[in-house]
């Protein structure tokens, strides 16, 4: 019984050593504090924060306005009343509602959705915030400059983090028509990310990928979709239309990144979770 006792202690030990090691390498240089130290323990106890970064799918999702694209269905195929259980079928483009691109949606022989290792589903969170910029200029391109504001204020980008950015645009999500904002020309107005920003958060900080509230990683007027191209060329993935970006401090969470296994898909609808330290209600 003891020994059973130990063996137990020892393998928790193990796992908290693990999760520290991780953080370890992500903790910032300085004075500043370590990023968030949430053990697997504390998160199955129920001793962490979770904001669920995922906007549910239903027929108003936004979805890339081209042809061939269409809204998610959802059709009932059972019943409880007629057939005693209650089934559903859906379908949507792979790009629709919060969701993943795959580093094969642009770029040939980069792998598919269910060819991503597990690995990059984990990883470190970093919230970097363009509201401001983009309430004077919904076309506003994150540039380097932006990211390194960042870190002058908060630390350094741990290696191999996923970068979100916040652009405000999720104040929009419920009137598609408003958060595509085309104009009447045909042209898209929102923000997203400058080719110089994401190449520099690709070589200088190895993201697993970078993501943002909005329905492109590249900005609306984009015409070439450089930012895609960078990001897939490079093997990584981005997250779009992703949710509650408003709910998470600058630093200090986790992502786990969840999207559907679709074989040989380009992307997929994807539930995304920010795990945090346990708020102090005393704050
Ligand atoms: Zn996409």
């Amino acid at each position: 019984m003891q020994l059973r006792n130990s063996l137990s202690i020892m393998l928790l030990l193990a796992v908290i050593g693990i999760f520290y090691r991780g953080s370890g390498a992500n903790t910032v240089r300085g004075d500043a504090v370590p990023d968030s130290a949430v053990t697997l323990e504390q998160l199955c106890s129920g001793k962490a924060h979770i904001v669920d970064l995922t906007y549910a799918l239903n027929d108003q999702n936004a979805y890339w306005p081209a042809p061939n694209y269409e809204p998610f269905r959802l059709k009932t195929i059972a019943t409880l009343e007629q057939n005693g259980v209650l089934s559903k079928a859906l379908s949507c483009p792979e790009h629709l509602g919060t969701h993943l691109d795959a580093p094969n949606h642009f770029e040939k022989n980069q792998p598919s959705v269910d060819q991503i290792l597990p690995a990059n589903f984990f990883a470190a969170g970093v919230v970097i915030d363009i509201a401001m910029q983009v309430s004077a200029n919904a076309d506003h391109q994150a540039t380097v400059k932006d990211l390194t504001d960042w870190e002058e204020r908060h630390g350094p980008i741990p290696t191999g983090a996923v970068v979100l950015l916040h652009t405000g645009w999720g104040e929009f999500w419920k009137n598609f028509a408003r958060y595509k904002n085309q104009d009447v020309m045909g042209k898209l107005h929102f923000p997203g990310y400058s080719p110089d920003a994401a190449r520099w958060l690709i070589k200088e900080r190895q993201v697993k990928g970078i993501g943002l509230d909005t329905l492109s990683m590249d900005p609306g007027l984009s015409k070439d979709f450089q930012v895609h191209h960078i990001v897939n060329s490079a093997g990584r993935f981005g997250l779009e239309n992703v949710a509650q970006l408003d709910k998470l401090p600058p630093r200090g969470f986790h992502l786990v990144i969840a999207p559907m296994k679709i074989e040989s898909g380009s992307g997929g609808p994807t539930r995304i979770f920010a795990i945090l330290p346990q708020r102090d209600p005393q704050k």
